[in-house]
């Protein structure tokens, strides 16, 4: 989030604060090297004096790390999205997720762009006119969020209300956005992937659907009720699959069953 005094500011609350998980240190050195390879200075607020010395010891450690080697984000690791998923949201799977007419775009197109590819817009005017402080580089990206996340649906809604919604708001006039899944394992070989410590992974520029998609979750209907059906190419046509939003009104429901229908 962007601060009053123009520094910009990302809280990552530890499932445990005594005891980092392995993931959540992962994330805390790749934010650092993220920032560091942007030229930006970090400082770091640790709530508990106990793990300052690790803490300190991840960020000066920080370095690109082999994909192989990398942690998978997973139920338990993190804390994400533990107010709409008791345990905590899973990442096997990553999504990026559009509301329909976005969605048929992309498809189209068979790339998902960056804002900044999407809109020609430059960064810096694209980071002046964000609502959470972003530094422009952020907009240079495709970012993916775990598979069950709420976070990409809050993200579509906003897109289709033309400003950032609370997730309480996002919940209470809930509808789904059209999620497009990735394997995390097969995306980190990407040449253009990114890790910034808030996200899964992340891909610069573009990320192509050929040879990179695994489905398309969406819902029956688009908002004004009538029928969905997302027209395709052929290498998507088995990898649609429509759920009935009505059955599944809410953040929570929706995120689970998508994912679910993926996994099955
Ligand atoms: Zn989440």
């Amino acid at each position: 989030m962007g601060l009053a005094s123009g520094l910009w500011c990302y809280i990552l609350p530890l499932a445990d604060p005594l005891q980092p998980s392995a993931y959540e240190m992962q994330c805390i050195s790749d934010f650092a090297e993220n920032e560091k390879s942007h030229g930006r200075k970090l400082g770091v607020w640790v709530q508990e004096d106990k793990v300052r010395p690790q803490i300190c010891q991840a960020i000066t450690d920080a370095s690109n790390k082999n994909p192989t080697e990398r942690i998978l984000p997973s139920k338990h690791n993190s804390i994400c999205c533990r107010s709409f998923h008791p345990e905590g949201c899973d990442g096997r799977f990553v999504c990026h997720a559009a509301p329909a007419e976005a969605a048929q775009q992309i498809i189209e197109d068979g790339f998902i762009y960056s804002k900044h590819r999407l809109t020609g817009l430059g960064l810096d005017e694209l980071a002046d006119q964000g609502t959470w402080g972003d530094p422009a580089d952020y907009f240079d990206y495709v970012a993916l969020a775990r598979g069950n996340c709420v976070a990409p649906d809050i993200v579509a809604m906003s897109r289709q209300f033309g400003r950032d919604l609370s997730p309480q708001e996002a919940d209470e006039g809930f509808f789904p956005g059209v999620r497009f899944f990735f394997d995390l394992a097969s995306l980190m070989q990407h040449p253009r992937a990114v890790w910034d410590g808030i996200h899964p992974i992340k891909i610069r520029d573009n990320l192509e659907l050929n040879g990179n998609i695994c489905a398309v979750v969406a819902p029956e209907f688009y908002p004004n009720g009538g029928k969905l059906h997302l027209q395709t190419s052929t290498h998507l046509n088995n990898k649609i699959i429509y759920l009935d939003h009505h059955k599944l009104p809410s953040l929570m429901l929706w995120s689970n069953a998508a994912l679910e229908a993926v996994e099955t």
